[in-house]
């Protein structure tokens, strides 16, 4: 065959591959970028374990009717301008590319309405070329994207999918982990027209009230306070003491700059400062939070962000041993748990 370039829909099905993989997939991009659109309020509404649909409605700044088209074009982002802006990213999106690959392998049709135009419009794309539609429309300030019969020009991901309810499942646990990511942002999540979560707003001093909303107050009654700063490097969160590990399942939350992470060496870390306390019927359980200058992190490791690079990684390690250590040696329990059932 001669080279020939790949039509617009075709790449952007490949470069959907990479990132969108199931509905919690489509799930994780668009309450990203409903977040970076500075929403505090996002009502996810899923029909059929989001096979059929994902919709989500944000009350963030929106996109102005010129830029909608562009905003369902690959490599179309406002959030980096350069190459410093993508090593110092304070975003959680940057790749410009969520909307488009989910076009390409979905029903996609973007509302949106920010507060000083007068008029909501709705774009979608259609054919080889993706060209965008646009049509004006209804809606409050704020951005809806609703997303239909995911997969349904891609049999062979689709063949993927598991039930409508281990795929619910899937963005019912991805969920949770946003709603400890950001308390201050209200998320009601209804299923086939139930509400299924409805976690209100709170402010940061009340973060343990969501924390037993999503985890559990078998959490937060054994939670004990830890918090470390060194060299611009801050650690704070909740850890769970090994005898009381057992009863709380496997909730291991952990987040860098606001993005939750599975990352190898932090685990390695964290299970070092439990040391010999844990076994197979008890694992490490833990909330925490790592802040750190945004350049001393490299965020683009993998298309869909699920890791991380540290610049100074040895120290990043020990710092979470010993302030995850010492927290489980003071066991300084939090008593004010105990307010919120
Ligand atoms: P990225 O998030 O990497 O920039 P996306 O394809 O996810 O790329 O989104 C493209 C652009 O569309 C974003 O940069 C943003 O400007 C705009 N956008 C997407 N979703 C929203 C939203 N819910 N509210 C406001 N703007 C949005
Ligand atoms: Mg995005």
């Amino acid at each position: 065959m001669p080279i020939q370039l790949l039509p617009i829909s075709l790449a952007n099905q490949i470069a959907a591959g990479e990132v969108i993989e199931r509905p919690a997939s489509v799930v994780k991009e668009l309450i990203e970028n409903s977040l970076d659109a500075g929403a505090d309020q996002l009502i996810i509404d899923i029909e059929k374990g989001g096979r059929r649909r994902i919709r989500i409605r944000d009350n963030g700044a929106g996109i102005v009717k010129d830029e909608l088209a562009l905003a369902l074009a690959r490599h179309a982002t406002s959030k980096i301008r350069s190459l410093a802006d993508l090593e110092a990213i304070q975003s959680l999106g940057f790749r410009g590319e969520a909307l488009a690959s989910i076009s390409s392998v979905a029903r996609l049709t973007l509302t949106s309405k920010p507060a000083a135009q007068a008029q909501a419009w709705r774009a979608w794309v259609e054919g080889r070329d993706m060209s965008a539609e646009l049509a004006p429309a209804s809606h409050p300030d704020g951005t809806t994207v609703d997303v239909e019969d995911l997969f349904f020009n891609t049999p062979a991901r689709r063949k993927f999918l598991r039930t409508d309810k281990t795929e619910f499942t899937h963005i019912d646990d991805l969920l949770k982990r946003i709603a400890l990511s950001r308390y201050d942002v209200r998320i009601v999540l209804n299923h086939n027209q139930k509400t299924v979560r409805n976690y209100p707003a709170v402010t940061h001093a009340d973060a343990l009230q969501r924390i037993a909303k999503v985890i559990g107050s078998s959490f937060t009654d054994h939670a004990s306070f830890i918090e470390a700063e060194h060299l611009g490097v801050r650690l704070w969160g909740w850890v769970v003491a090994a005898e009381q590990c057992r009863h709380q399942g496997d909730a291991q939350y952990f987040y860098v700059n606001g993005r939750m992470m599975r990352d190898r060496m932090l685990n390695h870390a964290i299970r070092q400062a439990y040391g010999d306390s844990l076994n197979d019927d008890r694992s490490a359980t833990f909330v925490l939070y790592l802040e750190l200058p945004p350049q001393d992190v490299d965020v683009n490791v993998h298309p869909a962000k699920h890791e991380v690079r540290f610049h100074h990684a040895r120290q990043i390690h020990d710092f979470v041993l010993q302030t995850v250590r010492e927290g489980l040696r003071t066991q300084h329990n939090v008593s004010a748990a105990h307010h919120y059932q």
